[in-house]
């Protein structure tokens, strides 16, 4: 396994950070606000409380009732303790799928773009990503059109995550269905990632997976996070919700991996998902003012196509225009002019499967919005 070269532009604009260098930082994949008080508070409570010892691996039994609880709520399902696992991270439980799922040779469809760690969990597990090229006029949005021209009769799986890191589509429940049943018909297993749920704008609506559950829970993994929703990145608390022959055998890894997420963490979790509500809420407001910002603020840069993206807390513009200007020739070139003339970091859209494209997040203040977008405007007009 390979650190991805086309970060690399992201660590040197940490040296320069740490060099103290005025550096621009549109590369954040993590919420710039601090975790609600109420959450912290329950973290410190459940230190005093002597929350501080093993648990079930796959989470206390509080936790796990809470979240299937949330989605009995939303679905009308009778979800238990057995259909969760909680694990550091959503990112540990989409490792644990991989593990348990995907055999050597199997294939498994991901839309791109794609968050960057899904191929290589794919491949780590003996796997081989198929990659479903997805419409940018479509918004990025994937279609089962889309998963059906690139299966074979080795597609193990299909990921989809909506809202998608780096492109921000939500997709669509007419199409969610099609590909669940596709995915059912063939035995196939749908992994749906929703960790960016909340982040949804304008006329999108974000529907999951779990609406088909009952139907088809033999084929629906849905994976979700604490991470961005309620700012607790640094607290690794995510979890996985599927058939409970599924969870076991997630757990049975975990087990011989870190064992229970941390302890703290998971109090810390519980109370967020029922008393965070109201932060939750600022700190949306606050991401959907930044884009309405954002996205005009970028068109009006010469050369750079920027989309209405559907979700997240990403731009994707397209900055293909500069190709062949100044040395660039790539995503990877463009976001090192980018970091060596205007001193702002974005991450090239190759990381993610699509080199025309660029990533800018906008967990960052206003401010800062303003000042990188004026940075790149002044930069890419000396490239004529
Ligand atoms: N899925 C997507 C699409 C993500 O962007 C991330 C984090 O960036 C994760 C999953 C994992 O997040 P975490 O491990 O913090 O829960």
């Amino acid at each position: 396994m390979q650190e991805s070269p086309t970060l690399a532009v992201l660590n040197r604009a940490t040296t320069l950070i740490s060099q103290g260098v005025d550096v621009v930082d549109f590369g954040p994949g993590e919420p710039d606000f601090a975790t609600p008080r109420v959450v912290s508070e329950a973290g410190k409570a459940a230190i005093d409380s002597g929350y501080t010892k093993y648990t079930a691996v796959a989470g206390i039994k509080a936790l796990r009732e809470a979240i299937a609880n949330r989605y009995n709520g939303s679905y009308g399902l009778e979800l238990t303790q057995a259909n969760v696992i909680a694990g550091n991270g959503g990112k540990q439980e989409l490792f644990n799928i991989m593990l348990a799922l995907v055999d050597e040779g199997d294939e498994v469809i991901i839309p791109a773009p794609y968050w960057v760690s899904f191929p290589d969990q794919v491949e780590f597990a003996g796997g081989r990503p198929v990659y479903a090229t997805t419409d940018a006029d479509n918004h990025f949005r994937p279609t089962l059109a889309n998963i059906e021209a690139v299966a074979s009769d080795r597609t193990r799986g299909v990921i989809i995550n909506s809202p998608c890191n780096p492109s921000g589509a939500v997709i669509r429940g007419e199409e969610i269905e099609a590909i669940v049943r596709w995915c059912a018909e063939r035995g196939a297993f749908l992994i749906f990632d929703e960790t960016y749920e909340l982040f949804v704008y304008g006329e999108n609506k974000h529907v999951s997976a779990m609406q088909w559950f009952r139907e088809y829970p033999e084929t629906i993994i849905i994976v979700n996070s604490m991470s961005k929703t309620f700012a607790m990145t640094g607290w690794r608390l995510g979890y996985a919700v599927a058939h409970p022959d599924i969870i076991s055998a997630l757990g049975k890894i975990q087990s011989h991996s870190t064992s229970n997420p941390s302890t703290i963490a998971q109090y810390a979790a519980l109370e967020a998902l029922s008393g965070a509500g109201d932060e939750v809420q600022k700190m949306y407001e606050a991401y959907r003012a930044r884009r309405e910002w954002l996205v005009p603020a970028l068109n009006a840069v010469p050369g750079i196509c920027c989309a209405d993206p559907d979700g997240a807390f990403y731009v994707f513009p397209d900055v293909s225009s500069y190709f062949g200007k100044g040395g660039i020739t790539d995503s990877q070139s463009f976001a090192n002019f980018l970091l060596d003339e205007a001193r702002v970091a974005v991450v090239p859209g190759k990381a993610f499967g699509a080199d025309n494209f660029v990533r800018v997040s906008y967990a960052t203040s206003m401010e800062r919005l303003k000042e990188g977008v004026a940075r790149i405007d002044a930069a890419v007009r000396k490239l004529g």
